[in-house]
Order: C-alpha cells, then sequence, then structure tokens
C-alpha cells in the first residue's frame, strides 16, 4: 500500500483494461478516459500522466500540468512526447519497450498474407453475394525476397515468423545482429540493396529524425517495380505524397499500412485548427484519406499491438514503471 496518493491520469486507455489498471494501481486516484489527450480534457490535478501514442504531449499540455512528476507512454514508441520539455522540466519519461514483438510481427504477416492472397476484397465480395474469384489473383511468398528494415525486438520475431514461408530475407539496420543472422539464415545488405531486391519490404523502425521519411520518392524509385511495403512501425517513416506517387505509378503494387503520418488528426480532425504546423497536418491528413480509400492499400488503425494478451502485458509494465519512480528509481526511463 502507498504512503503517498498519487493523482493519475490515462488518456487513450485501451478499452476494456480500466479495472485491471485500477487493480494495480489500488491506493492511488486513477483517472482513465478513452479518449485522448488534449488542451481541453486535460485534468491539471494530474502528477502521473499516461497516453497512448495518439495523445501527443509538448510543451503546451507540459504548462497545463503544474504537478506533473512523471509521463508513462503505453508503448514502445515515445515519438509522440516532447523529451527536451520533459527533461527541462526534471520529469522524466518511461516507455514499454518489450510487450509486443510477437503481436506486432504477427499483425505485420497479417498484413503480407492479406494482400499477397487479396483476402480482404475476397472476403468482402463473399458477404456481398459474389463466388467469384476472377481478378483474385495473387502471389506466393515462396522463394520471394523479403526485405526487413530494423532488426530489433519486432523485426526478428518478424524473420522468425518468416521462416515457414520459404522466403530468402535480407535485412537492413543500423547495428547488425550478425548472431541472428546466422540463426535464422538471413543476411544484412546496405538499405540501398535491400530496397533494390526486395519484393516484400517491411519496417520496423523507431521514427527519428534520421528515419524519417526513410522511404521517399527517391528510394520508391530504386524499389524493384511492383514491390509491396509494409510499416506496422510509425507513419512518419513514409513519405505519404512518395508513397501515394508509387501506387499510382505502380512502382509500388500494394501497401500494408498500420501506421500513417499524423493519423491522430483522422480520430481528432478539429486539432487542425490549432496546430501550428498547419499546412503540412491538413495535407498529410487529406493523403491518408486517399490512401485509405486506395484499391491497392489495406490499412489498419494503428491496431498491430492490440491483442488480449499484450494489452495487459504493457498495463504491467507501465505499473512497475510507476510503482520504480515512487520507490525512488526509474525503469524504462527514456529522457
Ligand atoms: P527496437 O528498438 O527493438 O528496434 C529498432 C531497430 O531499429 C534496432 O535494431 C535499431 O538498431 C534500428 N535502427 C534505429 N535507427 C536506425 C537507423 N537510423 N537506421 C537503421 N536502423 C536503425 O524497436 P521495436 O520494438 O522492434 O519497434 C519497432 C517499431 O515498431 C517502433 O517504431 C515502434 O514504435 C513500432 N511499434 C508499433 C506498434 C503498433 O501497434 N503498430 C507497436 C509496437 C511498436
Amino acid at each position: 500500500m502507498p504512503t503517498k496518493k498519487y493523482y493519475c491520469s490515462f488518456y487513450g486507455l485501451m478499452s476494456g483494461i480500466s479495472g485491471y489498471l485500477k487493480k494495480n494501481l489500488k491506493g492511488h486516484v486513477v483517472k482513465t478516459t478513452e479518449d485522448l489527450l488534449t488542451i481541453s480534457n486535460i485534468d491539471k490535478k494530474t502528477e502521473i500522466l499516461g497516453v497512448n501514442c495518439a495523445s501527443p504531449v509538448n510543451k503546451e499540455i507540459m504548462d497545463a500540468l503544474p504537478k506533473l512528476k512523471l509521463i508513462v507512454a503505453l508503448t514502445t514508441g515515445y515519438d509522440h512526447i516532447d523529451l527536451k520539455e520533459a527533461k527541462k522540466r526534471e520529469i522524466p519519461v518511461c516507455n514499454v519497450p518489450i510487450y509486443g514483438e510477437s503481436t506486432v510481427a504477427q499483425h505485420t504477416m497479417a498484413l503480407i498474407l492479406a494482400l499477397s492472397r487479396n483476402i480482404y476484397t475476397s472476403g468482402k465480395r463473399v458477404k456481398e453475394g459474389s463466388f467469384d474469384f476472377e481478378g483474385l489473383r495473387g502471389f506466393d511468398l515462396k522463394d520471394k525476397t523479403i526485405g526487413v528494415v530494423g532488426t530489433g525486438h519486432i523485426g526478428k520475431h518478424f524473420i522468425e515468423m518468416l521462416q515457414g514461408f520459404y522466403t530468402n530475407i535480407i535485412a537492413y539496420d543500423k547495428f547488425p545482429d550478425e548472431k541472428i543472422a546466422k540463426k535464422f539464415k538471413f543476411s544484412y545488405v546496405t538499405l540501398d540493396k535491400l530496397l533494390r531486391t526486395s519484393d516484400v519490404i517491411s519496417l520496423h523502425l523507431p521514427l527519428f529524425a534520421d528515419t524519417h521519411h526513410i522511404i521517399n520518392k527517391k528510394s520508391i524509385q530504386k524499389m524493384k517495380k511492383g514491390a509491396y511495403i509494409i510499416n506496422t512501425a510509425r507513419g512518419g517513416l513514409i513519405e505519404s505524397e512518395a508513397l501515394l506517387w508509387g501506387l499510382e505509378t505502380g512502382h509500388i503494387a500494394g501497401a500494408g499500412l498500420d501506421v500513417l503520418e499524423d493519423e491522430e488528426m483522422i480520430l481528432n480532425p478539429e486539432k487542425l485548427l490549432w496546430e501550428e504546423k498547419h499546412g503540412e497536418i491538413i495535407r498529410h491528413t487529406l493523403m491518408n484519406n486517399v490512401l485509405i480509400d486506395h484499391p491497392k492499400t489495406i490499412i489498419t488503425p494503428h491496431n498491430a499491438f492490440n491483442s488480449n494478451e499484450s494489452v495487459i502485458r504493457i498495463i504491467d509494465t507501465t505499473v512497475e514503471n510507476i510503482e520504480a519512480f515512487l520507490g525512488g528509481n526509474t525503469k524504462n526511463n527514456v529522457t
């Protein structure tokens, strides 16, 4: 039982998990909502703030939380939190580094399988009353080259899952792991070579300044004509305009995306009115709508993390992060 009661606010909390979180943070005041954090629903009493990745925590939000002591990201990525600003205020930011390697890898596999066998269109056609397979021909993964960009926790699990599909695997990472490469019989190549030779490219990188738009018009021009691209990492890794260009010109045959640039605006379009970088965000939002409607895409709503098992792991680590902080340490601190 904690000696001091902390006021904890969680925004964008996954559905059905609030009771479990409250039980595990017994003794504290715990407010939860599935709504995303905005300046208008902010709770000024908050001392510990929990957010999902569609709830950006910027200077304005931190200014509005005078009692803030700790930020816990319910995610692996923390690109939605202004770390510099948090550091300036000596507010630690913790994340959940490992919870869903196999969960996200499985979703990646699902997007590839759905694209390769036209699962979405096939299922829709049958539901609509037609049992005709004309136009639904897919392709085999066997003997295709799969390019994995980023071989961290998720990338490695994805490579492990690919073992049963008889593909050729190549990978690119700033820090190659030759032990894993030997174990799973793949080789590291340059990003250039990966782009030029892969039939399917799957992104598993964090979004940093040096990975932002790592897939752009130039890199798409280098890709094999008719390649597929999968992104279950972060929307900002792909330049949306370039992707659309690739799909329209046939350079890219299809895209399976769980993430989009500025995707939080899809949930919260009224935020567009107050954004500083207005023009760019409006352009991304319009582009997202075009990509969503595009016949060559399958887009899921940043749902790769979302399995029964992984949401429990996210809450367990988040509670551990909070307890460690209250015990005078920090765990999974990314500041
Ligand atoms: P990780 O940190 O374990 O692995 C990232 C890998 O990228 C590392 O091997 C690192 O060396 C490499 N890397 C970093 N910068 C690089 C660069 N500039 N060039 C080349 N390689 C670079 O991360 P992870 O747990 O595997 O997560 C990968 C991504 O998936 C993250 O963006 C994370 O936010 C995202 N993610 C998405 C979901 C979802 O629901 N869609 C869920 C969890 C994680």
